[in-house]
């Protein structure tokens, strides 16, 4: 069901709660906090623009990082709102709580058009356990609602899923913004009846990350093809050797049946056909999280379907991108979610580079193509080609939650748009 969006009521003069995703990176550089990537910021412009030309006044809510309840000032918003005025050209007034004497004096005295940006939702563990009080002191003065932080809207939280209804009981508008509209538009209604061909791409580390979104899509995709170390997974499944490749062996069972559902449908389900290997060696060194770093030894192509016992498959090798991007290449959609090996390593992001130039190309003749979130997002930015296909997910784990058809709290929340009539 569409939901009613920002265009479609007025919200003049109101004081709108907006819930925002600014859960941007950010670093200690020189003593002070530097947001190092502003794209989740210059996202909300739209909407923001969109909701000050109307002369509404906004209280922006949002989180950074996962404070788990307590103040910790290396997750402030401050260093977001500094960002957030200079980019949209006016100030923006920030107060160090998102509850409170002070908030509420701030949001009350709003003039038309002016912006508020609150700190982090998540200094309050109430916000994770959707308090009622506490949604009832961050909804209070709001006269409207609006969610333009799809990429949170899976969790039932005070600000994503509390306040709306609060608001909705008050008789407010809970809408959808700009971004959020966009999100809902290409994973929900383009994939409901997608034009034909429809070929699903999906990569990763885990089959059961994503058996879901598989079993789901086996019901409307003409073709899937599977890359990344799942792809191990199933191949394990199919009897083959899988060396030291990352596989779930507990999950063998799960990747059988989703072979036999896509045999049993007749959709060609695709596993790679030949592989980039490497024997992983220990190092002795850690990195900055404390993990092992990994170093790779005697990287080849190994187009035989068994991986040699002291290897680890890595990427898809070349006469897969070939196959795979002749499937893309056929398509009129595509959904692509997870990358086609260890791309962070370029020894290792051939795979994924080729799936996105295919993808890319096939957008150039006219195919709509859509990234759902996370990795290959990520890939795609790194390969230059984010802005070469027809629209990229701000969600990772919300984008995999809607994909499998389930509903989003933060979405179930916002307000349907009227049935239209005949
Ligand atoms: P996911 O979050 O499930 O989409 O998984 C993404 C992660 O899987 C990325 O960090 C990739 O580097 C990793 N990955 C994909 N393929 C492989 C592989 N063959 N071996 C090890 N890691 C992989």
């Amino acid at each position: 069901m569409a939901k009613l969006t920002i265009k479609d009521v007025n919200l003049s003069g109101k004081r709108v709660f907006v819930r925002v995703d600014y859960n941007v990176p950010i670093e200690e550089k020189e003593g002070r906090m530097v947001v190092t990537d502003l794209t989740r910021i210059r996202e909300t412009l739209p909407t923001l623009n969109h909701l000050i030309g109307q002369g509404a006044r906004l209280i922006l809510a949002a989180h950074l990082g996962r404070p788990k309840g307590k103040r910790e000032p290396s997750m402030s918003l401050a260093p977001v709102a500094a960002e957030l005025a200079g980019l949209l050209g006016r100030r923006v007034q920030f107060v160090d709580d998102c509850v409170g004497k002070e908030v509420r004096e701030t949001a009350l005295s709003l003039k038309e058009g002016e912006v508020l940006l609150l700190e982090n939702v998540r200094y309050h563990a109430e916000e994770e356990a959707n308090d009622p009080a506490f949604a009832a002191a961050l909804a209070e003065g709001a006269e409207a609602y609006v969610n333009d932080a799809f990429g949170s809207a899976h969790r039932a939280h005070a600000s994503t899923e509390g306040v709306a209804r609060l608001v909705a009981q008050r008789g407010g508008p809970c809408l959808a913004g700009l971004l959020m509209e966009r999100e809902l538009k290409f994973l929900g209604e383009e994939l409901e009846a997608p034009a034909r061909p429809f070929v699903v791409i999906l990569g990763g580390a885990k089959v059961s990350d994503k058996i879901m979104v598989i079993d789901r899509l086996l019901e409307k995709a003409d073709t899937i093809l599977i890359g990344g170390a799942m792809a191990y997974t199933l191949r394990l499944a199919q009897g083959h050797k899988t060396g030291r490749s990352l596989v779930e062996a507990d999950k063998v069972d799960v990747a059988k049946a989703a072979l036999e559902k896509a045999k049993a449908r007749k959709v060609p389900f695709l596993l790679p056909v030949d592989d980039v290997v490497a024997v992983p060696v220990k190092t002795g060194q850690l990195d900055k999280k404390g993990k092992p770093i990994v170093d790779y030894q005697n990287i080849r192509v190994n187009a035989d379907l068994d991986c040699p016992a002291d290897a680890a498959g890595l990427d898809i090798g070349p006469a897969t991108v070939k196959a795979y991007a002749a499937a893309v290449a056929k398509a009129k959609t595509i959904l692509w979610n997870g990358p086609m090996g260890l791309f962070e390593d370029k020894r290792f992001a051939a795979g994924t580079i080729g799936i996105a130039q295919a993808v890319a190309s096939a957008t150039q003749s006219g195919a709509t193509s859509i990234i759902g979130g996370g990795d290959s997002v990520k890939a795609l930015n790194k390969a230059k080609l984010g802005d070469r296909v027809t629209f990229m997910s701000t969600g990772g784990g919300a984008s995999l939650e809607f994909l499998e058809g389930r509903g989003l709290p933060g979405v179930a929340a916002l307000a349907d748009k009227p049935a239209v009539a005949g």
